[in-house]
């Protein structure tokens, strides 16, 4: 998960006179340089919601992709892809994509100062209380999305392990992320820690 630490919001200017629709102003917010929205005030409280919308004309789902789904983890929250409406077919998940930067920095866990910024400017992110928590299979689906190439299965398989693979994952601090490695049947979580404990995983080829 790529744990947002800062977010920048830069004026910005989107040309639709091609739609008739003139000139917009608009907010940009950058994520640790990366961006995140193009159009502030133009992203609803959708679920799945896009992050990026057609710079032409500014209508939500004119341009496919950068679609996400926004769940709640801790006190932050995940943008996460919209793996429901992907999972329904191939032409799915190529409309309702997510951003680029899934692939690259991961999937955002905005929180803390960041997710207070985001959400002085965007009101229906100010009451995280509205936003579904995070479940262990979305959980695991984000290991999945976010795992090295040739160590799980891809999207839309079922998260698991590629046939004559094992691994070992020491645990983090999140739960979730315990509880989501634990639906990999062949994946050991060490509570004994470090590479001791994952050595006797190893062993024992849990
Ligand atoms: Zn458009």
């Amino acid at each position: 998960m790529w744990m947002v630490e800062g977010l920048e919001f830069l004026p910005r200017r989107l040309d639709f006179s091609s739609a008739g629709l003139g000139q917009h102003t608009t907010t940009a917010v950058m994520a640790d340089g990366v961006q995140l929205v193009n159009a502030l005030d133009l992203v609803d409280d959708g679920d799945p919601l896009q992050l990026i919308v057609c710079e032409h004309c500014g209508t939500i789902a004119c341009q496919s992709g950068n679609w996400v789904s926004l769940r709640r983890l801790q006190a932050g929250l995940v943008f996460m892809p919209a793996f429901e409406e992907m999972a329904r077919g191939s032409q799915e998940r190529l409309e309702c994509a997510p951003p680029y930067f899934t692939e690259t920095k991961g999937i955002p866990w905005i929180q803390g100062s960041a997710l207070t910024a985001l959400a002085a400017r965007t009101p229906f992110l100010a009451d995280l209380a509205r936003w579904p928590e995070l479940t262990v299979r979305e959980a695991a689906l984000i290991l999945q999305w976010e795992s090295p190439r040739g160590f799980l299965t891809r999207f839309p398989d079922p998260p698991g392990l590629l046939p004559d693979t094992s691994a070992v994952v020491t645990h983090g601090e999140n739960r979730a992320t315990i509880a989501a490695a634990t639906c990999f049947g062949s994946i050991a979580v060490c509570r004994g820690g470090g590479w001791e404990g994952a050595a006797r995983a190893r062993q024992l080829r849990l």
